[in-house]
């Protein structure tokens, strides 16, 4: 079977599950603060997802000097992940607090 592979600068950390791949993600690597609002969200899928559900391709492309083909690739992983991926399984296992 394949490995979801974090990929995040040059980590290969590999898992079987999409869930603990996020879960790493988000504990293991810097919090990300979007070049387009300033808001700092975990690194990785939840970057991605902060990036595609907030803000416009035309925003990504501007604020990340980012081409069409970095945002399909982009989007693929985050229809990839979503296919798969039980949030509330990955939100168990984080240690971020939601905010109230
Ligand atoms: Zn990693
Ligand atoms: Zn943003």
């Amino acid at each position: 079977m394949s490995l979801w592979r974090c990929a995040i600068g040059d980590c290969e950390a590999r898992f079987e599950d999409v869930e603990s791949a996020i879960v790493h993600q988000t504990n293991e690597h810097e919090r990300h603060e979007c070049q387009v609002c300033g808001t700092v969200v975990p690194e990785g899928y939840f970057a991605i997802r902060h990036a595609f559900d907030e803000h416009t391709r035309a925003e990504y492309v501007r604020s990340y000097d980012a081409d069409s083909s970095a945002v399909r690739v982009r989007e693929s992983v985050k229809d990839a992940i979503e296919k798969e991926v039980d949030l509330r399984a990955v939100v168990d296992q984080l240690d971020i607090e939601q905010p109230v």
